[in-house]
């Protein structure tokens, strides 16, 4: 699914980012990127949706090559990949129906379609009741959900999370938490950058930590690692 080779980053500034990746991540894995700042974590997950670009090395997502794909190609790497932040990122002008809608209604699906499938993923993180409301009506925590939404809609082969329960109070990340699981259960792989101990201690998947980057630990049913 997620194959590096040597993967390594320059900024234009001279800073190395990543200093040599070699990784391989499978349909269907949960996977949770750890490290302390600046490691390089940020990075590596912007190069999964060509945020980024490899600065030299191999670089595959979904057999799609990231090092030479075109940028007038991006929109169909990123049709394969939901993505979700720490800020949320919605459209404040949007409602949270037209948020979720907006990524079916760019690639043209019939409006029907579009209706059913964005009350399903509505339904899904539990906000159907909420289509009407706007971002700023929202809590923190329901404003994740449509993230997640938004981000699922498409029926993504792979997640990808940059410390998306980074903004949330404990109780409200563990809500987060417990959709990720249900999705990743479906099928769908995950890979989430987190500095959360707690979740990483509790909700076992495979860990990566990066530091300096490096990956320094890969381990299945990992700990967290770094004091908390
Ligand atoms: P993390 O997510 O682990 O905190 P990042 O991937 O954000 O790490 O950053 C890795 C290194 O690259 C850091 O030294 C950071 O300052 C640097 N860096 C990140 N983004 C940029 C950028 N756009 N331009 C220059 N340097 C950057
Ligand atoms: P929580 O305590 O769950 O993090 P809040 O206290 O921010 O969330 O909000 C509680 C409820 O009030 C939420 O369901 C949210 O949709 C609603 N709400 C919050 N802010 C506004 C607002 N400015 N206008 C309308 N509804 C709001």
């Amino acid at each position: 699914m997620i194959q590096m080779k040597n993967v390594y980053k320059k900024y234009p500034n001279g800073i190395v980012a990543l200093n040599g990746l070699n990784v391989e991540i499978e349909q269907g894995e949960f996977v949770y990127i750890v490290g302390p700042s600046g490691a390089g974590k940020s990075t590596f997950i912007k190069m999964m949706y060509r945020e980024e670009r490899p600065s030299s090395g191999q670089m595959f997502v979904d057999d799609i090559d990231i090092a030479t794909l075109k940028n007038r190609k991006v929109p169909m790497l990123r049709r394969q990949i939901g993505v979700v932040f720490q800020d949320f990122k919605l459209l404040t002008k949007l409602n949270v129906y037209e948020n979720v809608a907006f990524a079916l209604e760019v690639i043209e699906e019939k409006p029907q379609a579009i209706k059913k499938r964005v009350m399903e993923v509505l339904d899904l993180v539990g906000l159907k009741h909420k289509a009407k409301m706007f971002p700023t009506e929202l809590s923190g925590g329901e404003q994740q959900r449509v993230s997640i939404a938004r981000s699922i809609v498409n029926m993504p082969k792979v997640m990808i999370a940059d410390e998306p329960t980074g903004n949330l109070d404990p109780e409200t990340a563990w809500d987060i938490m417990n959709l990720f699981e249900r999705i990743n259960k479906a099928g769908t792989t995950v890979i989430m950058a987190t500095h959360n101990q707690q979740i990483v201690n509790t909700l076992r998947h495979r860990v990566i930590a990066i530091e300096g980057g490096l990956i320094v630990r890969d381990v299945a049913g990992g700990d967290y690692g770094y004091e908390g």
